[in-house]
């Protein structure tokens, strides 16, 4: 059985300004001990994809299909057995650690709460197991750092709490949104070794703009562009040898690959191209693409694309 399915997932927003389409009709599964990446430029619906799952959207989101974790369908449960899934089993990592972190609260006391929420430790121990866990996370002077709140702390820092604060439930999967985004590249390199580390084990959705870090840290990668999947397969196959127009494009426009730029625009996720979404942007597009909206083809070895050129 699978860790998680998504099932014909869609998620929409209704705004004053027409029908959000945050999420398309997406299929995606992820097994025990894997860790898929999920790719796409800013807006295209990732995070929105990522924090359905965990049902932390706005309550205004329409959300359709099936999301099954291990079989249950998570859109069918109550609100009450979501909160015990939510930490117990399924972590999220969140985008921000400067927003997510309470700043008025001492880093390690929100560790210590996480802890006593789903432990049942008492304070004082949670408060221990939290210093340790911290200095697990290679926080140096764990002791000191727990005790200081989260501005005292620099960017690699804070997200090293969220890190742990995600992980101090013991976890068997974990939404990782962007947690390398806004870093530098010391401390990005850092960041992943240590993901690589703590995700040993256990399953991944790692969100993120950036192919690179799918790249070294996960075993698949899913390309998501204005709502929809593009082409999903192994994450080695997918970099050496990427079938749909969008993703070479990512990877062409990687340092290591010439930093050249796609064309154009992600388009509004309210007004979507006709035929192909990424049509307008796309070096070989014909006539046919601005028509045929095309199907997502599963060419039966662990890959699938979205584009009339590979049918
Ligand atoms: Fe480009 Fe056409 Fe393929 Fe879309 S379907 S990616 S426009 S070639």
């Amino acid at each position: 059985m699978r860790l998680l399915e998504l099932v014909d997932l869609t998620v929409s927003f209704p705004t004053v300004d027409g029908v959000v389409r945050a999420v398309d009709h997406v299929h995606l599964s992820i097994d025990d001990v894997e860790r898929m990446g999920l790719i796409g430029e800013t807006g295209c619906g990732k995070t929105v994809l990522g924090m359905s799952i965990i049902r932390l959207l706005h309550p205004s989101a329409r959300v359709g299909g099936r999301i099954l974790y291990r079989g249950r369908d998570l859109l069918e449960i109550s609100a009450r057995d979501m909160r015990r899934l939510r930490g117990k089993e399924i972590a999220l990592i969140p985008q921000n650690p400067t927003t997510s972190l309470n700043p008025v609260l001492r880093v390690g006391d929100q560790i210590a709460e996480v802890i006593q929420l789903h432990h049942g430790m008492s304070k004082t121990e949670a408060w221990r197991l939290a210093v340790n866990m911290l200095g697990e996370m290679r926080i140096p002077d764990p002791e000191r750092r727990a005790r200081q709140y989260p501005h005292e702390l620099s960017g690699g820092m804070r997200e090293r709490v969220l890190i742990t604060m995600a992980l101090a439930c013991n976890p068997t999967f974990i939404i990782a949104d962007e947690p390398t985004k806004g870093l530098d590249s010391k401390t990005k390199s850092q960041i992943l070794r240590l993901m690589r580390t703590v995700t040993a084990g256990r399953s991944m959705l790692m969100i993120t703009h950036d192919l690179g870090v799918a790249r070294s840290i996960c075993d698949r990668i899913a390309v998501m562009y204005a709502g929809e999947l593009l082409e999903w397969g192994p994450s080695e196959e997918i970099m050496d040898d990427p079938l749909h127009p969008y993703t070479r494009g990512l990877i062409n426009s990687l340092p290591s690959h010439g930093l050249e730029a796609i064309p154009g625009t992600s388009p509004s996720l309210i007004n979507l191209p006709s035929g192909c979404r990424f049509h307008p942007r796309c070096r070989l597009a014909t006539k046919t693409c601005k028509n045929i909206h095309p199907d997502m083809i599963d060419l039966g070895n662990g890959r699938a694309v979205r584009c009339i050129l590979c049918t």
